[in-house]
């Protein structure tokens, strides 16, 4: 009698097990149908951010939605457990938009099939002072315009730039040229104050190793894969400059370039140059890297005279292109006088790198 009975409750224990499989089954396919539909809206909100030029990654959002549910599931569900499942899904969101959006920049594609030419003042002065270079400039066939308006200046004395109103007439300069705007970025909320509207972002030599800078501006930059000029710190090594580059691709933008402006050795002890142009490094991170290396000879040389025999031996070398500073009246400049040279002299070395183009193109 008790066997029997024994076996009736295993039976009962059976069926409530394959009920509760039932049940569970049907919970496991509301959350799949609830993921699914929670991911379409975030993607619909990426997708909107991206349209409207908003940074697309809201971490803030992401810890608040955290803490919520974590307090939610308070009694029932582990809070470490809860973090894990909710960063899986923020991640997975975030990257089947990017594999949907990525595609490769427009000048970006360009600086990689041909020798550039970057040129325009250290600092951007006044509307008339920018219209006026990019007029000369423009004339002698440079296509990329630059001009600083945060300038990290080393006396806080020192002209510090126009900041954003700067950004505004670098702009309408560049597009009433038909030319690309490049300009240094120094902190990411530049961005969403409108520094979104140029072409070529350039991190500089002193902010190479701000790498909270180089992942923000990464992450920013990421759906447009818009180019970003990484500048060599002074004092650093070549695999330190690379690793620099991998956070801003790590970050999601592979639109990197990496120009070489001079280190600091030794031979500034005595030296007229304001840094020692390392100009083998070009050959020597090309074989390294397949990033575009470009040559700023200006700050490397420091002065004008040295500009255009620098910029024609990196070109010799393999670089990329070249970022000179070109003024209309260079002893007036605000910033780095001593190396601008006239946009007459930039015309030179536009002719010399369209001959090298045309050259590499008949090959
Ligand atoms: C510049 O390009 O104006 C500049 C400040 O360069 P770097 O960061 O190389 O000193
Ligand atoms: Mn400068």
């Amino acid at each position: 009698m008790l066997k029997v009975l024994q076996h009736i409750d295993q039976i009962r224990m059976q069926e409530n097990i394959e009920l509760y499989r039932t049940k569970i089954d049907k919970i496991d396919r509301a959350v799949i149908e609830l993921l699914a539909e929670r991911k379409r809206l975030s993607e619909d909100i990426i997708r909107a951010k991206h349209e409207m030029n908003m940074p697309t990654e809201d971490l803030e959002r992401e810890n608040e939605i955290i803490t919520r549910l974590q307090q939610h599931a308070k009694d029932t569900l582990a809070p470490e457990f809860v973090m894990e499942i909710y960063r899986n899904i923020f991640r997975s969101a975030k990257a089947a938009f990017k594999e949907k959006k990525v595609c490769e920049n427009e000048i970006f594609k360009e600086i990689k099939a041909k020798k550039i030419l970057i040129a325009g003042p250290c600092a951007v002065e006044s509307s008339e002072q920018i219209h006026t270079i990019a007029k000369e400039l423009s004339e002698c066939g440079v296509k990329y315009l630059r001009g600083g308006t945060f300038k990290p200046r080393t006396s806080p004395d020192s002209f510090q730039g126009l900041g954003m109103p700067g950004i505004v007439f670098l702009d309408r300069a560049a597009k009433a040229y038909g030319m690309y705007s490049v300009s240094e970025i120094t902190g990411v909320y530049q961005l969403e104050q409108g520094f979104s509207k140029v072409d070529i972002l350039q991190i500089g030599s002193r902010n190479a190793m701000n790498f909270e800078l180089l992942k923000a501006v990464g992450r920013y930059t990421a759906a447009e894969q818009k180019p970003i000029i990484l500048k060599r710190g002074f004092w650093m090594t070549i695999r330190e400059f690379l690793a620099a580059a991998e956070y801003i691709r790590s970050a999601g933008n592979g639109s990197v370039i990496l120009c070489l402006r001079g280190i600091r050795t030794f031979e500034q002890i005595d030296s007229e140059f304001r840094f020692t142009p390392d100009l083998a490094s070009i050959q020597e991170i090309k074989k390294l890297s397949d990033l575009p290396v470009i040559f700023d000879p200006s700050h490397s040389a420091g002065k004008a005279e040295f500009v255009l025999p620098l910029a024609k031996a990196a070109i010799d070398l393999g670089a990329d292109g070249i970022i000179a500073e070109a003024h209309n009246k260079p002893d007036c400049a605000l910033s780095d006088a001593k190396q601008c040279v006239l946009p007459s002299e930039i015309g030179k070395l536009a002719q010399y790198i369209e001959n090298v183009n045309r050259a590499n193109q008949a090959k």
